[in-house]
Protein backbone atom coordinates (compact mmCIF):
# COMPACT_ATOMS: atom_id res chain seq x y z
CA UNK A 1 0.00 0.00 0.00
CA UNK A 2 1.29 3.40 -0.97
CA UNK A 3 1.79 4.59 2.44
CA UNK A 4 0.71 8.30 1.64
CA UNK A 5 -2.64 7.13 1.13
CA UNK A 6 -4.98 7.03 4.22
CA UNK A 7 -7.24 4.02 3.74
CA UNK A 8 -9.34 5.27 6.70
CA UNK A 9 -10.05 8.71 4.93
CA UNK A 10 -10.36 6.93 1.99
CA UNK A 11 -13.37 5.03 4.06
CA UNK A 12 -14.75 8.03 5.24
CA UNK A 13 -15.29 9.84 2.03
CA UNK A 14 -16.94 7.00 0.37
CA UNK A 15 -19.43 7.10 3.59
CA UNK A 16 -19.59 10.85 3.41
CA UNK A 17 -21.13 10.76 -0.45
CA UNK A 18 -23.50 8.17 -0.09
CA UNK A 19 -24.70 9.98 3.27
CA UNK A 20 -24.88 13.40 1.11
CA UNK A 21 -26.98 11.53 -1.12
CA UNK A 22 -29.26 9.91 1.51
CA UNK A 23 -29.85 13.27 3.61
CA UNK A 24 -28.72 10.83 6.44
CA UNK A 25 -29.24 12.40 9.98
CA UNK A 26 -25.84 14.20 10.99
CA UNK A 27 -25.39 12.20 14.30
CA UNK A 28 -26.20 9.27 12.54
CA UNK A 29 -23.02 9.66 10.44
CA UNK A 30 -20.77 10.38 13.00
CA UNK A 31 -22.23 7.22 14.53
CA UNK A 32 -21.22 5.19 11.06
CA UNK A 33 -18.47 6.77 10.66
CA UNK A 34 -16.70 5.53 13.75
CA UNK A 35 -16.09 1.84 14.79
CA UNK A 36 -18.17 0.24 17.85
CA UNK A 37 -14.99 -1.13 19.60
CA UNK A 38 -11.74 -1.48 18.41
CA UNK A 39 -8.88 -3.61 20.38
CA UNK A 40 -5.36 -2.98 20.38
CA UNK A 41 -3.35 -6.48 21.40
CA UNK A 42 0.40 -6.95 21.95
CA UNK A 43 1.50 -10.16 22.72
CA UNK A 44 4.82 -12.23 23.47
CA UNK A 45 5.67 -15.41 21.00
CA UNK A 46 8.83 -18.16 22.02
CA UNK A 47 10.05 -18.40 18.25
CA UNK A 48 11.84 -21.84 17.42
CA UNK A 49 15.03 -20.19 18.09
CA UNK A 50 14.24 -19.62 22.09
CA UNK A 51 13.81 -15.97 21.50
CA UNK A 52 10.70 -14.28 22.42
CA UNK A 53 9.19 -11.79 20.33
CA UNK A 54 6.38 -9.26 20.56
CA UNK A 55 3.72 -9.07 18.31
CA UNK A 56 1.14 -6.27 17.68
CA UNK A 57 -2.68 -6.81 16.50
CA UNK A 58 -5.82 -5.51 16.53
CA UNK A 59 -9.97 -6.54 16.12
CA UNK A 60 -12.13 -4.09 14.89
CA UNK A 61 -15.74 -4.44 15.85
CA UNK A 62 -17.39 -1.35 12.90
CA UNK A 63 -21.55 -1.71 13.45
CA UNK A 64 -23.41 -4.75 14.26
CA UNK A 65 -27.10 -3.27 14.13
CA UNK A 66 -27.48 -6.20 11.52
CA UNK A 67 -26.42 -8.67 13.37
CA UNK A 68 -23.19 -10.36 14.73
CA UNK A 69 -19.77 -9.06 13.49
CA UNK A 70 -17.79 -10.79 10.54
CA UNK A 71 -14.64 -10.10 9.00
CA UNK A 72 -10.99 -11.16 8.42
CA UNK A 73 -8.33 -11.90 10.03
CA UNK A 74 -4.96 -10.13 7.88
CA UNK A 75 -1.24 -11.24 8.99
CA UNK A 76 0.58 -8.72 6.98
CA UNK A 77 4.19 -6.81 8.14
CA UNK A 78 2.09 -3.10 6.65
CA UNK A 79 -0.93 -3.51 8.96
CA UNK A 80 -2.12 -0.68 11.62
CA UNK A 81 -5.68 0.35 13.15
CA UNK A 82 -6.58 2.49 10.95
CA UNK A 83 -6.50 0.26 8.09
CA UNK A 84 -7.95 -2.37 9.81
CA UNK A 85 -11.06 0.33 11.17
CA UNK A 86 -11.64 1.21 7.21
CA UNK A 87 -11.51 -2.66 6.66
CA UNK A 88 -13.84 -3.40 9.51
CA UNK A 89 -16.20 -0.09 8.04
CA UNK A 90 -16.22 -1.87 4.64
CA UNK A 91 -17.07 -5.23 5.64
CA UNK A 92 -20.40 -3.56 7.50
CA UNK A 93 -21.28 -2.14 3.50
CA UNK A 94 -20.33 -5.38 1.97
CA UNK A 95 -22.83 -7.39 4.09
CA UNK A 96 -25.33 -4.76 4.12
CA UNK A 97 -25.44 -4.54 -0.29
CA UNK A 98 -25.66 -8.25 -0.16
CA UNK A 99 -28.34 -8.02 2.69
CA UNK A 100 -26.69 -10.93 4.75
CA UNK A 101 -27.63 -10.41 8.17
CA UNK A 102 -23.84 -9.38 9.88
CA UNK A 103 -22.27 -6.39 10.71
CA UNK A 104 -18.46 -5.86 9.72
CA UNK A 105 -14.97 -6.36 11.45
CA UNK A 106 -11.44 -7.11 10.58
CA UNK A 107 -8.73 -8.20 12.27
CA UNK A 108 -4.90 -7.87 11.90
CA UNK A 109 -1.45 -8.68 13.15
CA UNK A 110 1.91 -7.40 11.51
CA UNK A 111 3.69 -9.27 10.47
CA UNK A 112 5.67 -10.50 7.35
CA UNK A 113 4.83 -14.41 7.42
CA UNK A 114 7.32 -15.28 5.00
CA UNK A 115 9.86 -14.65 7.74
CA UNK A 116 8.48 -17.43 10.07
CA UNK A 117 8.13 -21.49 10.77
CA UNK A 118 4.46 -23.30 10.63
CA UNK A 119 4.88 -23.56 14.35
CA UNK A 120 5.73 -20.17 14.67
CA UNK A 121 2.82 -18.96 12.80
CA UNK A 122 0.64 -21.55 14.41
CA UNK A 123 1.66 -19.58 17.90
CA UNK A 124 1.42 -16.84 16.75
CA UNK A 125 -2.39 -17.56 15.53
CA UNK A 126 -3.38 -19.28 18.93
CA UNK A 127 -2.09 -16.19 21.14
CA UNK A 128 -3.87 -13.88 18.32
CA UNK A 129 -7.05 -15.61 19.06
CA UNK A 130 -7.18 -15.73 22.96
CA UNK A 131 -5.93 -12.01 23.21
CA UNK A 132 -9.13 -11.36 21.02
CA UNK A 133 -11.33 -14.45 22.69
CA UNK A 134 -13.50 -11.74 24.54
CA UNK A 135 -14.59 -10.24 21.45
CA UNK A 136 -14.41 -12.49 19.06
CA UNK A 137 -17.64 -15.91 19.13
CA UNK A 138 -20.47 -17.46 16.86
CA UNK A 139 -22.98 -15.13 18.25
CA UNK A 140 -20.91 -12.05 18.58
CA UNK A 141 -17.98 -11.42 16.05
CA UNK A 142 -16.78 -14.44 13.13
CA UNK A 143 -13.30 -13.87 11.59
CA UNK A 144 -12.98 -15.18 8.32
CA UNK A 145 -9.24 -15.58 6.40
CA UNK A 146 -8.09 -12.65 4.66
CA UNK A 147 -4.15 -11.77 2.93
CA UNK A 148 -1.85 -13.92 4.50
CA UNK A 149 -3.84 -16.09 6.45
CA UNK A 150 -5.64 -19.64 5.22
CA UNK A 151 -7.97 -22.69 6.09
CA UNK A 152 -5.21 -23.62 8.05
CA UNK A 153 -4.75 -20.65 9.99
CA UNK A 154 -8.89 -20.82 10.82
CA UNK A 155 -8.22 -24.20 11.84
CA UNK A 156 -6.18 -22.81 14.38
CA UNK A 157 -8.42 -19.95 15.81
CA UNK A 158 -11.13 -22.62 15.68
CA UNK A 159 -9.10 -25.05 18.09
CA UNK A 160 -7.91 -22.19 20.15
CA UNK A 161 -11.43 -20.64 21.09
CA UNK A 162 -13.02 -24.50 21.51
CA UNK A 163 -10.19 -24.65 24.06
CA UNK A 164 -11.11 -21.52 25.89
CA UNK A 165 -14.51 -22.18 25.76
CA UNK A 166 -14.58 -25.82 26.49
CA UNK A 167 -16.37 -27.31 23.57
CA UNK A 168 -16.00 -27.42 19.78
CA UNK A 169 -17.27 -24.33 17.94
CA UNK A 170 -17.17 -24.58 14.61
CA UNK A 171 -19.23 -21.50 13.79
CA UNK A 172 -16.68 -19.25 15.31
CA UNK A 173 -14.65 -18.69 12.67
CA UNK A 174 -15.28 -19.68 8.84
CA UNK A 175 -13.06 -20.31 5.61
CA UNK A 176 -11.82 -23.79 7.82
CA UNK A 177 -11.32 -26.71 6.36
CA UNK A 178 -13.82 -28.76 5.24
CA UNK A 179 -13.19 -31.29 7.64
CA UNK A 180 -13.74 -28.99 11.01
CA UNK A 181 -17.08 -27.79 9.39
CA UNK A 182 -15.85 -25.46 6.42
CA UNK A 183 -18.10 -24.80 3.77
CA UNK A 184 -17.60 -26.44 -0.57
CA UNK A 185 -17.13 -23.81 -2.12
CA UNK A 186 -15.95 -21.47 0.55
CA UNK A 187 -12.38 -21.35 -0.75
CA UNK A 188 -13.16 -20.15 -4.49
CA UNK A 189 -16.45 -17.87 -3.23
CA UNK A 190 -14.71 -14.85 -3.45
CA UNK A 191 -13.01 -15.60 -6.80
CA UNK A 192 -16.17 -16.74 -8.38
CA UNK A 193 -18.33 -13.92 -6.93
CA UNK A 194 -15.52 -11.24 -8.72
CA UNK A 195 -16.21 -13.13 -11.85
CA UNK A 196 -20.27 -13.43 -11.23
CA UNK A 197 -19.97 -10.09 -11.07
CA UNK A 198 -17.39 -9.02 -13.86
CA UNK A 199 -19.66 -10.91 -16.24
CA UNK A 200 -22.44 -8.81 -15.39
CA UNK A 201 -20.98 -5.68 -15.45
CA UNK A 202 -19.56 -6.95 -19.58
CA UNK A 203 -22.99 -6.38 -20.61
CA UNK A 204 -23.13 -2.97 -19.57
CA UNK A 205 -19.99 -1.77 -21.55
CA UNK A 206 -20.57 -3.87 -24.17
CA UNK A 207 -18.06 -6.35 -23.82
CA UNK A 208 -18.18 -9.73 -24.74
CA UNK A 209 -16.72 -12.03 -21.76
CA UNK A 210 -15.91 -14.69 -23.41
CA UNK A 211 -13.91 -13.35 -25.80
CA UNK A 212 -12.51 -10.21 -23.47
CA UNK A 213 -8.73 -10.27 -22.64
CA UNK A 214 -8.06 -9.80 -18.56
CA UNK A 215 -5.34 -8.41 -16.19
CA UNK A 216 -5.28 -9.59 -12.72
CA UNK A 217 -2.83 -8.25 -10.15
CA UNK A 218 -2.24 -10.60 -7.15
CA UNK A 219 -2.09 -14.25 -7.46
CA UNK A 220 -3.46 -15.25 -3.80
CA UNK A 221 -6.59 -17.06 -3.26
CA UNK A 222 -8.69 -14.65 -4.97
CA UNK A 223 -6.46 -13.68 -8.06
CA UNK A 224 -6.08 -17.14 -8.67
CA UNK A 225 -9.35 -17.93 -8.75
CA UNK A 226 -10.50 -15.44 -10.39
CA UNK A 227 -7.87 -15.84 -13.26
CA UNK A 228 -8.90 -19.28 -13.14
CA UNK A 229 -12.54 -18.86 -13.79
CA UNK A 230 -12.07 -16.42 -16.54
CA UNK A 231 -10.12 -18.34 -18.24
CA UNK A 232 -12.33 -21.31 -18.17
CA UNK A 233 -14.80 -18.91 -19.29
CA UNK A 234 -13.06 -18.34 -22.44
CA UNK A 235 -11.37 -14.96 -21.47
CA UNK A 236 -7.57 -14.62 -22.28
CA UNK A 237 -5.99 -13.71 -18.96
CA UNK A 238 -2.76 -11.88 -20.67
CA UNK A 239 -1.01 -10.67 -17.18
CA UNK A 240 -0.82 -11.70 -13.60
CA UNK A 241 1.01 -10.42 -10.77
CA UNK A 242 2.22 -11.78 -7.31
CA UNK A 243 4.47 -9.09 -4.47
CA UNK A 244 7.44 -10.53 -6.59
CA UNK A 245 6.39 -9.08 -9.66
CA UNK A 246 4.22 -9.46 -12.84
CA UNK A 247 4.14 -11.48 -16.07
CA UNK A 248 2.98 -10.72 -19.41
CA UNK A 249 2.40 -12.75 -22.63
CA UNK A 250 -0.70 -10.76 -25.52
CA UNK A 251 -1.37 -14.52 -26.60
CA UNK A 252 -2.66 -15.81 -23.11
CA UNK A 253 -0.83 -17.35 -19.91
CA UNK A 254 -1.70 -20.99 -19.25
CA UNK A 255 -3.40 -19.93 -16.04
CA UNK A 256 -4.19 -23.27 -14.53
CA UNK A 257 -0.71 -24.80 -14.70
CA UNK A 258 0.82 -21.86 -13.79
CA UNK A 259 -1.45 -21.75 -10.28
CA UNK A 260 -0.52 -25.82 -9.96
CA UNK A 261 2.78 -26.23 -11.47
CA UNK A 262 4.44 -22.49 -10.50
CA UNK A 263 2.63 -20.99 -7.61
CA UNK A 264 3.88 -23.11 -4.32
CA UNK A 265 7.25 -22.98 -5.93
CA UNK A 266 9.80 -20.91 -4.24
CA UNK A 267 10.11 -18.14 -7.40
CA UNK A 268 6.32 -18.65 -7.86
CA UNK A 269 4.99 -17.36 -11.49
CA UNK A 270 8.39 -16.17 -11.65
CA UNK A 271 9.94 -19.01 -13.00
CA UNK A 272 7.34 -19.23 -15.74
CA UNK A 273 9.25 -18.64 -18.60
CA UNK A 274 7.15 -18.31 -21.56
CA UNK A 275 6.23 -14.47 -20.93
CA UNK A 276 7.62 -10.94 -20.72
CA UNK A 277 8.61 -9.97 -16.63
CA UNK A 278 6.83 -6.40 -16.04
CA UNK A 279 6.50 -4.25 -13.18
CA UNK A 280 3.69 -3.81 -11.44
CA UNK A 281 2.64 -0.29 -12.74
CA UNK A 282 3.15 -1.89 -16.20
CA UNK A 283 0.77 -4.47 -15.65
CA UNK A 284 -1.80 -1.71 -14.23
CA UNK A 285 -1.46 0.22 -17.37
CA UNK A 286 -1.49 -2.96 -19.77
CA UNK A 287 -4.18 -2.66 -23.16
CA UNK A 288 -6.84 -5.30 -21.99
CA UNK A 289 -10.63 -5.30 -21.92
CA UNK A 290 -11.01 -5.97 -18.07
CA UNK A 291 -8.86 -5.38 -14.66
CA UNK A 292 -9.02 -7.28 -11.48
CA UNK A 293 -6.96 -5.75 -8.68
CA UNK A 294 -6.55 -8.53 -5.92
CA UNK A 295 -3.90 -7.76 -3.92
CA UNK A 296 -3.75 -4.98 -1.63
CA UNK A 297 -5.58 -1.39 -0.86
CA UNK A 298 -4.57 1.61 -2.51
CA UNK A 299 -3.27 0.74 -5.77
CA UNK A 300 -5.38 2.72 -8.63
CA UNK A 301 -4.07 6.22 -7.70
CA UNK A 302 -4.48 10.03 -8.73
CA UNK A 303 -0.93 9.28 -10.02
CA UNK A 304 -1.49 6.08 -12.25
CA UNK A 305 -4.89 6.12 -12.95
CA UNK A 306 -4.86 8.26 -16.41
CA UNK A 307 -2.62 5.43 -17.36
CA UNK A 308 -5.68 2.61 -16.81
CA UNK A 309 -6.14 1.44 -20.37
CA UNK A 310 -9.04 -1.58 -19.23
CA UNK A 311 -12.51 -0.69 -20.12
CA UNK A 312 -13.75 -2.23 -16.90
CA UNK A 313 -12.46 -2.63 -13.27
CA UNK A 314 -13.42 -5.41 -11.10
CA UNK A 315 -11.72 -4.76 -7.45
CA UNK A 316 -10.98 -8.20 -5.88
CA UNK A 317 -8.72 -6.52 -3.31
CA UNK A 318 -10.27 -4.57 -1.04
CA UNK A 319 -9.84 -0.88 -1.45
CA UNK A 320 -7.33 -0.84 -4.25
CA UNK A 321 -9.04 2.60 -6.12
CA UNK A 322 -8.49 5.69 -4.22
CA UNK A 323 -11.25 8.29 -4.11
CA UNK A 324 -9.00 10.39 -6.52
CA UNK A 325 -8.70 7.63 -8.92
CA UNK A 326 -12.36 6.61 -8.89
CA UNK A 327 -12.86 10.66 -10.10
CA UNK A 328 -10.70 10.10 -12.62
CA UNK A 329 -11.60 6.82 -14.21
CA UNK A 330 -15.18 8.21 -13.97
CA UNK A 331 -14.35 11.00 -16.21
CA UNK A 332 -12.45 8.51 -18.87
CA UNK A 333 -16.19 6.49 -18.88
CA UNK A 334 -14.25 3.33 -16.90
CA UNK A 335 -16.81 1.82 -15.61
CA UNK A 336 -15.52 0.40 -11.80
CA UNK A 337 -17.45 -2.16 -10.24
CA UNK A 338 -16.27 -1.79 -6.22
CA UNK A 339 -14.67 -3.49 -3.37
CA UNK A 340 -18.37 -4.13 -1.72
CA UNK A 341 -19.60 -5.48 -4.20
CA UNK A 342 -17.19 -7.53 -6.38
CA UNK A 343 -15.46 -8.90 -3.69
CA UNK A 344 -18.83 -9.76 -1.52
CA UNK A 345 -18.70 -13.66 -2.63
CA UNK A 346 -16.37 -14.50 0.01
CA UNK A 347 -18.25 -13.59 2.80
CA UNK A 348 -21.60 -14.51 1.11
CA UNK A 349 -20.43 -18.20 1.32
CA UNK A 350 -18.49 -17.91 4.79
CA UNK A 351 -22.57 -16.58 5.97
CA UNK A 352 -23.63 -20.11 4.49
CA UNK A 353 -21.05 -21.94 6.06
CA UNK A 354 -21.81 -20.43 9.24
CA UNK A 355 -25.17 -21.02 8.71
CA UNK A 356 -24.26 -24.50 8.05
CA UNK A 357 -22.23 -25.04 11.51
CA UNK A 358 -24.48 -23.75 13.65
CA UNK A 359 -27.36 -26.53 12.00
CA UNK A 360 -24.61 -28.88 11.63
CA UNK A 361 -26.27 -29.63 8.44
CA UNK A 362 -24.22 -29.34 5.48
CA UNK A 363 -24.87 -28.25 1.44
CA UNK A 364 -23.28 -29.59 -1.65
CA UNK A 365 -20.89 -27.96 -4.00
CA UNK A 366 -23.65 -27.07 -6.33
CA UNK A 367 -26.15 -25.72 -3.80
CA UNK A 368 -23.67 -23.13 -2.65
CA UNK A 369 -22.88 -21.82 -6.00
CA UNK A 370 -26.32 -21.58 -7.01
CA UNK A 371 -27.39 -19.88 -4.09
CA UNK A 372 -24.05 -17.54 -4.51
CA UNK A 373 -24.35 -15.94 -7.72
CA UNK A 374 -28.20 -15.69 -7.38
CA UNK A 375 -27.17 -13.21 -4.64
CA UNK A 376 -24.54 -11.84 -6.45
CA UNK A 377 -26.12 -11.13 -9.19
CA UNK A 378 -29.51 -9.98 -7.57
CA UNK A 379 -26.80 -7.48 -5.35
CA UNK A 380 -25.39 -6.34 -8.70
CA UNK A 381 -28.89 -5.56 -10.22
CA UNK A 382 -29.61 -3.48 -6.98
CA UNK A 383 -26.63 -1.31 -7.49
CA UNK A 384 -27.12 -1.03 -10.99
CA UNK A 385 -30.53 -0.12 -10.24
CA UNK A 386 -29.58 2.44 -7.63
CA UNK A 387 -27.38 3.96 -10.13
CA UNK A 388 -29.58 5.01 -13.01
CA UNK A 389 -31.83 6.20 -9.91
CA UNK A 390 -29.96 8.21 -8.51
CA UNK A 391 -27.30 9.16 -11.31
CA UNK A 392 -24.05 8.24 -9.35
CA UNK A 393 -21.31 6.00 -10.24
CA UNK A 394 -21.14 2.63 -9.34
CA UNK A 395 -18.98 2.47 -5.95
CA UNK A 396 -21.37 5.45 -4.61
CA UNK A 397 -24.09 3.30 -5.47
CA UNK A 398 -23.25 0.30 -3.26
CA UNK A 399 -22.58 2.35 -0.36
CA UNK A 400 -25.77 4.41 -0.87
CA UNK A 401 -27.49 0.82 -0.56
CA UNK A 402 -25.29 -0.19 1.97
CA UNK A 403 -25.69 2.92 4.02
CA UNK A 404 -29.02 2.89 4.21
CA UNK A 405 -29.82 -0.43 5.31
CA UNK A 406 -27.23 0.17 8.29
CA UNK A 407 -29.04 3.12 9.01
CA UNK A 408 -32.51 2.09 8.84
CA UNK A 409 -31.49 -0.89 11.25
CA UNK A 410 -30.00 1.47 13.58
CA UNK A 411 -32.84 4.09 13.77
CA UNK A 412 -35.28 0.68 14.51
CA UNK A 413 -33.66 -0.76 16.74
CA UNK A 414 -33.46 2.87 18.59
CA UNK A 415 -30.62 3.84 20.80
CA UNK A 416 -29.92 2.48 23.97
CA UNK A 417 -30.63 3.17 26.68
P1 LIG B 1 -3.63 -13.78 -0.41
O1 LIG B 1 -2.68 -13.55 0.68
O2 LIG B 1 -4.12 -15.15 -0.69
O3 LIG B 1 -3.05 -13.19 -1.79
C1 LIG B 1 -2.58 -11.89 -1.94
C2 LIG B 1 -1.83 -11.81 -3.26
O4 LIG B 1 -1.43 -10.47 -3.50
C3 LIG B 1 -0.55 -12.65 -3.28
O5 LIG B 1 -0.39 -13.21 -4.58
C4 LIG B 1 0.54 -11.61 -3.03
O6 LIG B 1 1.79 -12.02 -3.53
C5 LIG B 1 -0.04 -10.45 -3.79
N1 LIG B 1 0.50 -9.15 -3.40
C6 LIG B 1 0.77 -8.69 -2.16
N2 LIG B 1 1.30 -7.46 -2.24
C7 LIG B 1 1.33 -7.14 -3.55
C8 LIG B 1 1.76 -6.01 -4.27
N3 LIG B 1 2.28 -4.94 -3.65
N4 LIG B 1 1.64 -6.02 -5.63
C9 LIG B 1 1.14 -7.10 -6.28
N5 LIG B 1 0.71 -8.20 -5.63
C10 LIG B 1 0.82 -8.21 -4.29
O7 LIG B 1 -4.88 -12.78 -0.12
P2 LIG B 1 -6.36 -12.89 -0.67
O8 LIG B 1 -7.17 -13.58 0.34
O9 LIG B 1 -6.33 -13.35 -2.08
O10 LIG B 1 -6.78 -11.35 -0.62
C11 LIG B 1 -6.47 -10.46 -1.66
C12 LIG B 1 -7.35 -9.22 -1.53
O11 LIG B 1 -8.72 -9.59 -1.60
C13 LIG B 1 -7.20 -8.46 -0.24
O12 LIG B 1 -7.39 -7.07 -0.49
C14 LIG B 1 -8.33 -8.99 0.61
O13 LIG B 1 -8.72 -8.09 1.64
C15 LIG B 1 -9.40 -9.12 -0.46
N6 LIG B 1 -10.48 -10.05 -0.12
C16 LIG B 1 -10.21 -11.36 0.20
C17 LIG B 1 -11.27 -12.21 0.47
C18 LIG B 1 -11.05 -13.68 0.74
O14 LIG B 1 -12.04 -14.40 0.85
N7 LIG B 1 -9.83 -14.16 0.82
C19 LIG B 1 -12.59 -11.73 0.46
C20 LIG B 1 -12.83 -10.40 0.12
C21 LIG B 1 -11.76 -9.58 -0.18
Amino acid sequence: MSKHVNVLEMARQQLAVAAFHLDLDEGLHAVLARPKTQMVVNFPVVLDNGQVQCFEGFRVQHNASRGPTKGGIRFHHDVDLDETTALAMWMTWKCAVVNIPYGGAKGSVRINTKKYSKRELEKVTRRFTSEISSMVGERSDIPAPDIGTNAQVMAWVMDTYSMIRGYTTPGVVTGKPIALGGSEGRNEATGRGVIVAAHEATKRVGLDFANSTVVVQGFGNVGSVAAMLAEEAGAKVIGISDARGAIFNPNGLPIKELYHRYSGRDGGIQEYKDCDRITNAELLALDCDILIPSAIAAQITGENAHAVKAKLIVEGANGPTTPEADQILDDRGILAVPDILANAGGVVVSYFEWVQDLQNFFWEEGEVNNKLERIMRNAYKAVEATMDEHKVGMRTAAHIIGVKRVADATITRGIFP
